[in-house]
């Protein structure tokens, strides 16, 4: 399996104890991807107060879905016998992207996020230092 961080920033992955184990880099700035998004301008309202949908643009720099060649995606495979098994999807490809992408593509099986949730460490300002997981 291949994680492809394509963040303009580093990803820290940390262990149980808050210590970082991994940093996952992100790609050259040329090879990030980038989606615009924007609220339209209508005059809905939710109980009086304005609503705006978002609206995203197209997605640039993100590759086509690569699914594992062994078991398409479904993570079980079939051996040369038949019988099936828990594939480790050694050839799939996954992409570290924004939640707007994710947001913008909800068919996509291959993107991923950093958990931000409550399990994320941080400094003594509140930033992220390093997440323990990634998420969809
Ligand atoms: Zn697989």
């Amino acid at each position: 399996m291949i994680l492809i961080n394509k963040t303009p920033h580093a990803i820290n992955i940390a262990d149980a104890d808050g210590q970082i184990v991994r940093v996952i880099e992100p790609t050259p700035p040329a090879a990030r991807v980038s989606i615009t998004a924007t609220t339209d301008q209508g005059d809905d309202t939710l109980d009086g107060v304005p609503f705006r949908e978002t609206v995203f643009g197209a997605v640039e720099n993100l590759p086509p879905q690569k699914l594992c060649s062994q078991c398409h995606g479904s993570r079980i495979a079939r051996g040369t016998n038949g019988y099936p098994y828990e594939c480790d999807c050694t050839d799939a490809v996954y992409y570290i992207v924004s939640a707007f992408v994710i947001s913008a593509l909800p068919r996509r099986t291959d993107l991923v996020r950093p958990d931000t949730g409550p399990t994320c460490v941080r400094d003594a300002t509140g930033q992220i230092v390093a997440v323990r997981a990634l998420t969809r």
